[in-house]
């Protein structure tokens, strides 16, 4: 039995034989061929080349709806497959250099990819991306290695492996993958919220995770502890089976809730809604008591280019009719780092987290923009739509943004669209600047929603998404919670609405503190819906109040931690 340790990200335990994903196809061993071989490796080549495309026709007719993103990903790899470009250099390094099918498609990629090198930019890093995928599909289907790709599954697995993008994570087969667990990521990484929004257990962060491991091997995901257990003894598999069954009873008695308020028992009415990536997670959101959707994030519309203004629409248009009377907040498109990559920029960033990103990218390229925010304008005549902007660092910002909306709300009108000029626009405060001047940002907007995700990775210096800084990650340190007591107190003083939508929020006891600090509105993982439902029912303002003051007086994140443990355990029963 081994056993190693990482970052929980999405609850639920995980009992499957392991499948490793990620390893590279090896470069080909060199071998010389004769004359007469030239033509047989030629054959060979474009035999393998077929094989992947059929391949990959299958996977694509595999995919549903959801996985749309990585559906189009594969797409494109197809065209690249059968690129006759590629082949006539292929077959050319075959006949002047004598070398075998492998080693020529080996040299012809590689000479792409020193070319690629010399540019610097992430959309032709991601194109690089894109070739060395192709090359191992083709060394693997030449070597006869058909590595598993995970939606291509027959047997029930955990995926193990060094990093999963989020757009491969949206693609994993929900009904084979029983869990994943990857070297990389932090508890607020894109991959990681997917993990949840798919309620499949997930472990992330874990050192040398793919290290001597077998194919195949029995393995254990605790997705409450951060434990993975490779050939785990016949007693440790019967504890995981017995906590596999107790947590599911335990999610069956939460969901009694979902229909009840979530009132504290001093008669606060607390609104819950849903963090929402796809469309898809409404229903799912409904049934576990969604009040709305309080974060759509549309980045997951995006693969380089966006769907037009009318499939925007009618996206949106689905999203208000599915969640029937409930609001709906759709945050412009907020790509660059950890999020999908702004494919038709320049811009190579040195310091994707501080570069031209987000609203950053808006400003810059706001014709990028102009499809999204023209198809949301259109749907708010549909039902309760707000637009939110994300990563806002100062007043300047929120004057132009809204300058280039009311433009396109110009353009509307002149063609005689319809839409609700008095649609809520709101900010993300997510970035120091925007939390130290909330009061001067509270007058121009309608709300705030605090984003903590990002607000710590800011107000820290802590990236979100790197392992080996997780545990500087802290949602209690004495500066985060001061950043959040400002927010909430410009907000309401400027008379306007307040919310969060950072993963924080989504975990009970710092959703108790939250409140405490005088949060009324929240928006969380679908998944977490009925557990803040629970905690609301059970906790007075007064003791929530209590406990916010207490833990702004410590001095630093582990007395509030623990202090937070403490006073929350009687409440929610700690299952692990
Ligand atoms: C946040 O930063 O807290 C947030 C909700 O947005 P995202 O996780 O998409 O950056
Ligand atoms: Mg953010």
């Amino acid at each position: 039995m081994k056993i190693k340790r990482g970052i929980p990200v999405s609850p639920g335990v995980a009992i499957a034989p392991a499948l490793i994903v990620g390893r590279e196809a090896n470069a080909p061993a060199y071998r010389a061929i004769s004359k007469s071989e030239i033509e047989s490796e030629i054959r060979r080549f474009d035999e393998a080349v077929s094989i992947a495309c059929e391949e990959m026709d299958r996977e694509i007719r595999r995919f549903d709806r959801r996985v749309k993103i990585s559906q189009q990903i594969l797409e494109s790899h197809r065209d690249m497959l059968r690129d006759p470009v590629l082949r006539e250099e292929v077959a050319k390094n075959i006949r002047s250099g004598l070398f075998t099918a492998e080693t020529s498609l080996h040299r012809v990629i590689r000479g792409y990819l020193r070319h690629f090198e010399q540019m610097e930019s992430d959309y032709i890093s991601q194109r690089a991306q894109d070739l060395r995928d192709i090359e191992n599909q083709l060394l693997s289907v030449l070597q006869g290695k058909k590595d598993l790709a995970i939606h291509q599954l027959e047997e029930e697995v955990v995926v193990i492996g060094h990093n999963l993008t989020p757009a491969e994570t949206t693609a994993l087969d929900k009904a084979k993958v029983r869990g994943f667990a990857i070297e990389v990521g932090g508890r607020t990484s894109h991959t990681a919220i997917i993990a949840r929004a798919l309620q499949i257990p997930a472990v992330v962060g874990v050192k040398a995770i793919t290290a001597d491991l077998q194919v195949g091997e029995m393995a254990i995901i605790d997705g409450y502890t951060g434990l993975v257990i490779f050939n785990p003894d016949r007693k440790t598999l019967e504890q995981y089976r017995k906590k596999a069954s107790i947590a599911a009873q335990y999610y069956r008695e939460l969901l009694k809730l979902v229909r009840l308020p979530a009132e504290t028992e001093d008669g606060y009415s607390i609104s819950i809604a849903a963090n929402i990536e796809l469309p898809e997670e409404i229903h799912n959101a409904l049934e576990w008591g969604a009040e709305g959707v309080g974060l759509y994030r549309t980045e997951f519309l995006f693969d380089g280019s966006l769907p037009d203004e009318e499939k925007q629409l009618r996206t949106y248009k689905n999203a208000v009719k599915l969640l029937r009377d409930r609001y709906l907040v759709i945050r412009i498109m907020d790509l660059g780092a950890d999020k999908m990559s702004p494919g038709p920029t320049p811009y190579h960033e040195q310091n994707p987290f501080l570069g031209c990103r987000s609203i950053r990218l808006f400003l810059d390229r706001p014709e990028h923009f102009r499809t999204q925010i023209r198809a949301v304008l259109r749907a708010s005549v549909y039902g309760d739509v707000k637009l939110m902007l994300p990563m806002i660092s100062d007043l300047e910002e929120i004057r132009r943004s809204k300058k280039l909306i009311h433009d396109m709300q110009r353009d509307l009108e002149r063609e005689g669209k319809p839409f609700n000029p008095d649609m809520d626009i709101g900010i993300m405060v997510e970035v120091p600047s925007a939390a130290l001047t909330a009061d001067q940002l509270a007058r121009e907007v309608d709300f705030f929603s605090i984003g903590t995700n990002d607000l710590i990775q800011y107000s820290l210096a802590v990236d979100r998404v790197n392992e080996r800084v997780a545990h500087l990650y802290q949602p209690c340190h004495p500066a985060v919670l001061r950043l959040i007591r400002m927010i909430i107190d410009a907000g309401h003083a400027a008379g306007i609405q307040v919310s969060i939508c950072g993963e924080m929020c989504s975990e009970p006891a710092y959703a108790v503190m939250l409140m405490g600090l005088g949060l009324r509105s929240f928006s969380v993982s679908p998944i977490a819906l009925p557990a803040i439902k629970k905690i609301t029912r059970l906790i007075t303002m007064k003791e929530a109040t209590e406990i916010a003051t207490a833990c702004l007086r410590f001095n630093n994140a582990s007395e509030s931690q623990a202090y937070l443990a403490r006073r929350t355990q009687t409440l929610m029963p700690k299952l692990w």
